[in-house]
C-alpha cells in the first residue's frame, strides 16, 4: 500500500484517480487544486508517490515538479497528461518525472506504475 498525494485542478480527475488507487488497497493522503497546493501539501505529507497534473492554475504541474525535486531529490512523480502535450512531457523528463499516464485513465497502467514506484 502506498501513500499517494493527487495534484489535478479538476475534481472529475481527482475523484477517479482516487477510486482507482483507493480500490486496490492505496492511501490518498491528501488532495491538492493547484500546483502550488501540491507543492505545500507535499511538504505537509510526504507522500511515497504523487499524481500530477500539466494544466493548472496558480502554478502548472511542471513548476510543481521542478520545486518539489529541488526539494527532495527522490520524490516520484507521476505527470498526467493530455492530448497535445508532448513538448510538455519532454520538460517533465528533463525536471526529472518518473512515469506519464494520459487522460482518460487506463487503471491497470497507474497501478503498475505506483506499485513500482512505491517499492
Ligand atoms: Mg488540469
Amino acid at each position: 500500500m502506498a501513500k499517494i498525494l493527487i495534484v489535478d485542478d479538476s475534481r472529475t480527475s481527482r475523484k477517479i484517480l482516487r477510486g482507482i488507487l483507493e480500490g486496490a488497497g492505496h492511501e490518498i493522503v491528501a488532495e491538492a487544486v493547484d500546483g502550488q497546493d501540491g507543492v505545500d501539501k507535499y511538504q505537509e505529507f510526504s507522500p511515497q508517490v504523487v499524481t500530477m497534473d500539466i494544466t493548472m492554475p496558480v502554478m502548472d504541474g511542471l513548476e510543481a515538479l521542478r520545486i518539489i525535486k529541488e526539494n527532495d531529490s527522490k520524490a516520484k512523480v507521476i505527470m498526467v497528461t493530455a492530448a497535445g502535450q508532448q513538448n510538455k512531457m519532454m520538460d517533465a523528463i528533463k525536471l526529472g518525472a518518473s512515469e506519464f499516464v494520459t487522460k482518460p485513465f487506463d487503471a491497470e497502467a497507474i497501478l503498475k506504475m505506483v506499485e513500482k514506484l512505491s517499492k
